[in-house]
C-alpha cells in the first residue's frame, strides 16, 4: 500500500486507542489518498464530497466506540521528507531565478 501521511486517533470510553491512516501511493497516483482503518477492513471510497476527518471521526466512534478526544497528526516520516525537500526545491527556484537573470 501507500506511504501513511497523517492519521487520526481517537479513544474509547475504556482508553483504547483507534487509528484512521491516511495513505498516499507516491508511485502510481501521487494525488490519490486512501483511507484505511487500523482494526479493521474499513476503506472507503474517497469518491465523495465529504471531508476525509469527518468520515474518519464518524467511523471511529460507530464502529469503535472511539468518540473522545479525536487528534489529527501528520505521519513523522511524511513531515521528515517534506522538510527534506523543502530546502531543495528553494534553491532550485533560486539557481533557475539566477539563470534567468543572467540570461
Ligand atoms: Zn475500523
Amino acid at each position: 500500500m501507500g506511504t501513511p501521511v497523517r492519521h487520526f486517533t481517537a479513544s474509547a470510553a475504556d482508553g483504547r486507542e483507534y487509528t484512521v491512516r491516511i495513505e498516499r501511493d507516491f508511485r502510481y497516483d501521487p494525488y490519490r489518498d486512501f483511507v484505511v482503518c487500523a482494526h479493521c477492513d474499513w476503506s472507503p471510497s474517497l469518491l465523495t464530497t465529504r471531508r476525509i476527518d469527518d468520515m474518519a471521526a464518524e467511523h471511529l466512534a460507530s464502529a469503535h466506540g472511539a468518540d473522545g478526544g479525536l487528534s489529527q497528526q501528520e505521519d513523522e516520516g511524511f513531515r521528515k521528507a517534506r522538510m527534506i525537500m523543502l530546502p531543495i526545491i528553494a534553491v532550485l527556484l533560486i539557481a533557475l531565478f539566477v539563470w534567468l537573470g543572467n540570461s
